[in-house]
Order: structure tokens, then C-alpha cells, then sequence
């Protein structure tokens, strides 16, 4: 579902190089919930950016369903990061808007018909137990429910990737909890393909089924969290 093959992401910095993922191999198939954890700097960010292209690798290639993104042609491209949704720390959400129309927002930039974008903002809604917050603003809602604001309107164009960026960092051990319950099951229900960046071991063990170590731009470990994190 997407494969790294031998990727490296080069910075350079007042003419440093600065290798912020350095050769780097993952398969992540389709459906599992995928983890890669590493302390600051280590080159999560990158490489989750790499697979919707907001970084295009230096070397390598990244491939979403067999096709390398860097290579398509822009409308091509643009179709395929549609499949991509993806959440964040501090939520990203439109301060100025509502829940409703935050979660519709994409749909509205896709000029979705209203009618369309109603039954599916409504459907998404209810999925992430908001239905009655359609109409609150972002201040009016805990940390929680912003977050699942986030996960409803990176599910309203229906994708098959979801990327997750420290998506539970901002957020105290049971809310922690509750998110990571509700994106098992969106992995349950629309069999989506959860990759994850966190510096978190409990979010890891909780709900991945496969890990990468990061460390210096390297992946240093992969496997299950069995293979990975049961001690020899
Ligand atoms: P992590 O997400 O694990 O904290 P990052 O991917 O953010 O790691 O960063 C990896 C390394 O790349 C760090 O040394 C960081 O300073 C550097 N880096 C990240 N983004 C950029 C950029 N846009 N320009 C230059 N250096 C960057
Ligand atoms: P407009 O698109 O006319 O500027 P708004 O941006 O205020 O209207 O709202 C966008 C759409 O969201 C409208 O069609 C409105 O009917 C719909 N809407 C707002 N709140 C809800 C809700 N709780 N349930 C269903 N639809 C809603």
C-alpha cells in the first residue's frame, strides 16, 4: 500500500547537508495500523510528509498503491493525495467555522453538491460521536472533540491513507485513549491504512500492529510489536 524504497530526504542548511531520512525501506499494507516512533528530530515528520508528497524525496521512491507519486503528473497527483487524509497535533481546524462546516470543508472545496455533502458530513459525524457539536465553534470544544473534528474531516472524502502526526500528543492519557479506540475503528470499519508518527511507546503498543524505530533518519528496527519490543 506504500512502500519506501530506499528513501533518503536531504536539508540542506547554510550549505549543510542534513540527511533527515537516510535510506530508508517500510511496507505498510493495506489496513494495518502502522507506528514510527523516535525521539525529537529523528525524521518522523519527514517521512510521513513524504507519502503525500508536502516533501518529495531526494533519492528513492515512494510508492502509494505502486504508483510513484513524484513522478505523476500533476491532476494525477491530485486524485491520489485525495485518498490521503491526515490529522496533526494541534488539530488544524478553521477557527472561524463550525464543526459542521469544518468537516465539510473539504467536500465544499471538491464542489460537492450540498445535498451530498449534508448526508456524508452528517454520516462522519455521527461515526466520531459529534452529531450533536455540528454547530459549536472549535473554542467551544474540548481537546478531545477537536480531534475528532480532525478525524471526521479527514474521513469525509472517504481516502485510503490516514496519517497521523503526533495526533494524540496534545491530549492527557484517557482522551489519549478514546481517540486511538475510535481510529481502530476506523481502520475496522473502512478498512483504511493508519500510518502514525509519535514519540509515544504507550500510543504504539495500544493500537499498532507494526513498528519502525527511527533514529538519526535511520529506521534502526521494523517488525511487529511482538518481534520489536519483546525482550530477548
Ligand atoms: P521528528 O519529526 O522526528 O522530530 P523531523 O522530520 O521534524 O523529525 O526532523 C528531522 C531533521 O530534519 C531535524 O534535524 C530537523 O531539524 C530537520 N528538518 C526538518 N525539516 C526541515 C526543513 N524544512 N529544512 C531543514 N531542515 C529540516
Ligand atoms: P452557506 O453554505 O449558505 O454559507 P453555511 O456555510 O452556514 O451556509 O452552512 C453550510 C451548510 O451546512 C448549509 O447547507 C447548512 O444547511 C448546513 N448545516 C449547518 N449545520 C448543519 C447541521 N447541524 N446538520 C446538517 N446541516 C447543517
Amino acid at each position: 500500500m506504500i512502500h519506501f524504497e530506499d528513501v533518503s530526504k536531504v536539508y540542506e542548511n547554510d550549505g549543510k547537508e542534513l540527511r533527515a531520512v537516510d535510506h530508508v525501506d517500510l511496507r505498510i499494507e493495506k489496513g494495518e495500523i502502522f507506528g514510527v516512533i523516535g525521539f525529537s528530530g529523528a525524521g518522523k515528520s519527514t517521512l510521513i510528509r513524504l507519502v503525500n508528497l508536502i516533501e518529495a524525496p531526494s533519492d528513492g521512491k515512494v510508492l502509494v498503491d505502486g504508483r510513484n507519486l513524484a513522478a505523476l503528473p500533476k491532476p494525477e497527483l491530485r486524485k491520489v493525495r485525495r485518498k490521503i487524509g491526515m490529522i496533526f497535533q494541534h488539530f488544524n481546524l478553521l477557527e472561524s467555522k463550525t464543526v459542521y462546516q469544518n468537516v465539510a470543508f473539504p467536500l465544499s472545496l471538491a464542489k460537492v453538491p450540498k445535498k451530498e455533502i449534508e448526508a456524508r458530513v452528517t454520516e462522519i459525524l455521527e461515526f466520531v460521536g459529534l452529531e450533536d457539536k455540528a454547530k459549536q465553534y472549535p473554542d467551544q470544544l474540548s481537546g478531545g472533540q477537536k480531534q475528532r473534528v480532525g478525524i471526521a474531516r479527514a474521513l469525509t472524502t472517504s481516502p485510503e491513507i490516514l496519517l497521523c502526526d503526533e495526533a494524540t500528543s496534545a491530549l492527557d492519557p484517557q482522551t489519549t485513549k478514546s481517540i486511538l479506540d475510535l481510529l481502530k475503528r476506523v481502520r475496522d470499519q473502512y478498512n483504511i491504512t493508519i500510518l502514525m508518527i509519535t514519540h509515544e511507546m504507550q500510543v504504539i503498543k495500544e493500537v499498532c500492529d507494526k513498528v519502525a524505530v527511527m533514529e538519526n533518519g535511520k529506521v534502526i528496527e521494523q517488525g511487529t510489536i511482538f518481534d520489536v519490543f519483546s525482550n530477548p
